[in-house]
């Protein structure tokens, strides 16, 4: 069946939010991503009444359901700082996210789980972040957050599943707790993913330690980098060191029908035949 899988690109939403959507929709999309502000701030004006009609009614003319819509936070914020200034800023700027995507209608927020900046334990900065989820999630009502595996640079963490589940286990309400896997991300941490086998291995092991249920999305990206280098380097799809096979495989798979699957691959002016040509492998 065409289209049983909802598959874009984090689009831009320069000049508002309500430019995403349309966005999408030029690219043949039937699912997307986008910043619902700088993502490079801290700060931003509150979204105003005009902004967040004109967002609803694009995404309703463009048929995107907030199931399909997979916002991502700032690039600022980490839920697991060592230094509690910068935790209660980084709870600050991601509550201020949760919420604008409460008033867009939104379901999903998508976020890197954070950093130890190796200043404390991972097991402090995984307890950290699974704090902050819950403080965030008392103060809302609606939206899901979503964790992100990482490629464990730095001292990233959410490379491995433990490492999510562990997030999962600690926070409070489970029903709005999940996770979105990045291919680049899953394949520069030591998932492999060239074939048919080594996708359904990487689902397994998945659905054994966090749980296909949890899964609200995935990232579609080749990787630059070599496997299990811990160097988060995207590539366009079939270009780089993962392959073409791996997103055959994904879109085949039972576990990616209707959550928003997004490109962030780095040549925008081949997302649609990218699109166009997922959509072919799903089935
Ligand atoms: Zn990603
Ligand atoms: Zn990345």
């Amino acid at each position: 069946m065409p289209h049983s899988r909802w598959v874009g690109a984090h689009v831009s939403a320069q000049g508002g939010v309500a430019n995403a959507p349309l966005n999408a929709a030029t690219i043949g999309a039937t699912a997307f991503a986008l910043f619902t502000k700088n993502q490079r701030r801290w700060n931003a004006a509150p979204l105003t009444a005009d902004e967040i009609a004109k967002f609803r009614q694009n995404c309703n003319e463009h048929h995107f359901s907030p199931a399909q819509i997979l916002p991502h936070d700032s690039y600022l914020i980490n839920l697991g700082h060592p230094e509690p200034e910068m935790l209660a800023k980084s709870r600050e700027a991601f509550l201020d996210e949760m919420q604008r995507c409460e008033l867009l209608g939104l379901a999903l927020l998508n976020f890197h789980p954070g950093s130890h900046l190796r200043q404390i334990s991972e097991t402090l900065c995984l307890r950290n972040i699974a704090d902050s989820i819950n403080w965030g999630l008392e103060q809302t009502s609606g939206v899901t957050a979503v964790l992100e595996n990482t490629a464990g640079q730095g001292s990233n963490l959410g490379h491995r599943f433990e490492q999510l589940a562990e997030i999962i286990a600690r926070v409070e309400d489970k029903s709005r707790v999940g996770v979105c896997l990045d291919t680049c991300h899953l394949f520069a941490a030591g998932y492999d993913l060239r074939t048919h086998e080594a996708v359904a291995k990487m689902f397994t092991e998945f659905e054994q330690i966090v749980g296909i249920k949890y899964l609200k999305g995935m990232h579609l990206n080749d990787c630059k980098s070599a496997f299990a280098s811990h160097v988060d380097r995207h590539d366009s799809l079939g270009y780089g060191t993962i392959g073409k096979t791996a997103f055959s495989a994904i879109m085949a798979h039972p576990a990616t029908m209707q959550i928003p699957l997004i490109l962030e691959t780095i040549r925008p002016e081949i997302w649609p035949d990218e699109i166009a040509w997922l959509q072919s492998q799903s089935c």
